[in-house]
């Protein structure tokens, strides 16, 4: 598989094209942004991670029965994937308040939810990513009817799947980021899961294991991700 010119470059990863007009290649990145984009930095080696835990975690999915862009992985930095037009929506399920969540509704960070919950932000970053429910994706077209209810069933069967993963590496999932894409007409699984799309708390600790740590200078980012990606392979 030929790597041609690159497509596009965003915050954590480059896509480029290949000779196969229907795959592209995804190069991680080690850059690291929060808060739209206004804070900025670099964690070595979190290309790695979250490239290599992508591809454990969406071999997983495919045999649970959750269609991805996963064809796979390349080498440490690279994934082949399926060309997907990405759908404008982060599609977010919390177990767990925290984040944003957190401050909107005035909940302390930490209480469990009585069930998950599932959110949709606007994907726009000169509007800052803004909340929206269902009504609004399927009255500004960003997604159709059948569309949207794919979406809510395959982040829900996400969440059962990854929930049981991480417990395994002793680490509780408190809520996580996904997005998807259209591929011959179909909805998939695209982008990424990993430390910088997830929250991850330590099971017996409580600490946080994800970008929380760079988001909030909490120390020890590199070795978390580290930690988090030897866990993963190790009970995987
Ligand atoms: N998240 C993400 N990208 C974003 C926004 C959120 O991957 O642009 C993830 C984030 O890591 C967390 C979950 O989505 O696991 C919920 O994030 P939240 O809405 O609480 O936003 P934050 O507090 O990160 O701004």
């Amino acid at each position: 598989m030929q790597k041609l010119e690159q497509l596009y470059e965003g915050k954590a990863k480059k896509v480029f094209k290949t000779d196969d007009p229907k795959l592209y290649i995804v190069d991680y990145k080690d850059d690291a942004t929060a808060f739209n984009g206004e804070k900025k930095g670099t964690i070595a080696s979190k290309g790695v991670v979250n490239n290599r835990m992508s591809a454990i975690i969406f071999a997983q999915l495919e045999e649970k029965g959750v269609p991805t862009h996963l064809v796979e992985l390349l080498s440490d930095r690279e994934t082949l994937v399926k060309a997907v037009k990405i759908l404008p929506l982060e599609v977010i399920v919390r177990n767990v308040a925290a984040g944003s969540f957190s401050k909107r509704y005035g909940v302390e960070e930490g209480r469990k939810l009585v069930k998950p919950c599932l959110e949709f932000s606007y994907k726009n970053d000169d509007l800052g990513d803004p909340l929206i429910n269902d009504d609004h994706i399927l009255a500004l077209e960003l997604a159709a009817p059948e569309q949207l209810d794919l979406i809510r069933k395959y982040a829900f069967m996400v969440n059962d799947f990854l929930i049981e993963f991480f417990l395994k590496s002793d680490l509780n999932l408190i809520d996580f980021k996904i997005e998807f894409g259209l591929f011959d007409g179909k909805v998939i699984l695209a982008d990424e899961i990993s430390p910088d799309t997830c929250r991850l708390w330590d099971v017996h600790t409580g600490e946080k294991m994800d970008k929380d740590r760079f988001r909030r200078d909490l120390g020890n980012v590199e070795e978390t991700y580290q930690e988090v990606l030897a866990r993963v392979e190790k009970n995987s």
